[in-house]
């Protein structure tokens, strides 16, 4: 517990959730929607209120820098969060709503009776009775991913200048758009923020720190065909669509993401076109290790093979894209950061839970565009539905976690 400190997070929460800040994956702007701009604006203006050093450019990133205090040389930490909300569910007119000490009886949100959030749905929610959770009203997500993340950076922000006896580095903040639609870091000026280490928050339960994403690839494969009038195509044509028809059922059952979990990677057909002589299917190819991703590629190869050799005339072409990779690649040369956030958590009173991301994250990619970056709990759950909720709690113990991390960055310079 950080002593006698009045925590802004779960007003900031109520603040900022109801300032929609949806994504746009229509748009080529960025930020894709102006509206995230009235939020990063807001921040600006509370950042700088509190005499802290920030500016918002030309595409929506926040930067802000708190000065450090220490003697030492110590290594420059960004936080890092988003602004905007998922465009999967509506983020328009969010009405929170803060259910003080909650009792553990399930939350019916006023606005649609059908929308229940049960601790039997959200088994976590078992260990939060008690504490003061912030759901939306049923019509609409709340946005705590990533305003909790939001929330708590501003709170650790202000708890910091308001003790001048915190030794620390520099910090700089760093609040992205556009993260949900993937392009949360596409713009970001890696001189201008110039730290050494990063930090997103945009984790669930307490107590997680999460340093390992998917390595990720996309391959195609079109099969080819041949054409012919179909009154007089007898022992003439190949139709490129039942190539494929056939490719797609000789794929692995115990590689697909509906029978995947914790570190088993997938093989996954997202999409499918064509016609009679071209068939297209693309591929989203996901394991923890870089290297399986090649020898996905390959079973492919020898299932497209196999496929032809049952299609005389059939043939078919291969290629792959790389589209991230697993954070942990970066992170193994710089083990003090996940080591100091562990120790951070301890001193915190928490245990530290090393958790992987089945997907990507924006510290993956800032970890490869040169600032490592995993990523911390902020208590956000249900994420991206109208059940979504956060514990206030959780976000508190988020800062005290910030508060020790800066320390024990300072104390082992
Ligand atoms: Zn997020």
């Amino acid at each position: 517990m950080l002593n006698n400190y009045q925590h802004t997070t779960a007003e900031r929460m109520m603040r900022y959730a109801v300032i929609d800040t949806t994504a746009n994956p229509d748009s080529d702007t960025q930020p894709s929607s102006k509206k995230q701009l009235d939020l990063s604006r807001l921040l600006v203006s509370e950042l700088k209120a509190m005499g802290i050093d920030v500016e918002l450019d030309e595409y929506g990133y926040v930067y802000a820098t708190i000065k450090g205090n220490s003697k030492k040389k110590v290594p420059v930490l960004c936080f890092c969060s988003h602004v905007d909300t998922a465009p999967d569910c509506s983020g328009a007119n969010v009405k929170p709503i803060l259910h003080k000490k909650w009792n553990g009886e399930d939350i019916v949100l006023p606005d649609d009776k059908n929308v229940v959030i049960s601790s039997k749905k959200h088994p976590y929610l078992l260990e939060k009775i008690g504490d003061d959770i912030i759901t939306a009203s049923g019509f609409t997500l709340l946005g705590a991913d990533d305003k909790a993340g939001i929330s708590i950076i501003m709170d650790f922000a202000q708890y910091l200048l308001n003790r001048t006896d915190i030794i620390h580095g520099d910090i700089r903040i760093l609040f992205t758009p556009d993260e949900e639609i993937g392009r949360g870091v596409n713009k970001v000026d890696m001189k201008k923020l110039n730290a050494d280490f990063g930090y997103t928050l945009d984790g669930g339960e307490c107590g997680t720190l999460e340093g390992e994403n998917f390595s990720a690839d996309s391959c195609t494969v079109t099969f080819n065909g041949i054409s012919a009038h179909p009154g007089y195509a007898k022992g003439k044509m190949v139709n490129a669509q039942k190539v494929l028809a056939h490719f797609i059922t000789l794929l692995p059952n115990e590689m697909s993401p509906e029978n995947t979990e914790a570190y088993e990677g997938f093989v996954h057909p997202v999409s499918i076109s064509g016609g009679l002589e071209a068939a297209t299917v693309t591929f989203i190819l996901r394991d923890f290790v870089t290297s399986k991703l090649s020898e996905q590629k390959q079973l492919l190869n020898n299932l497209a093979e196999q496929t032809i050799k049952q299609f005389p005339g059939a043939g078919f072409t291969i290629s792959s894209k790389e589209q991230y990779r697993n954070m942990d690649e970066v992170l193994q040369k710089h083990p003090e950061v996940m080591d100091n956030a562990c120790e951070a958590f301890k001193r915190s009173g928490i245990n530290c839970v090393r958790k992987n991301i089945r997907g990507g994250t924006d510290g993956a990619r800032l970890s490869f565009m040169g600032m490592p970056c995993p990523n911390i709990f902020t208590g956000e759950m249900g994420i991206h539905s109208k059940e979504e909720y956060v514990s206030v709690q959780d976000m508190n113990k988020a800062v005290e976690v910030l508060v020790n991390l800066v320390q024990v960055w300072e104390q082992r310079a």
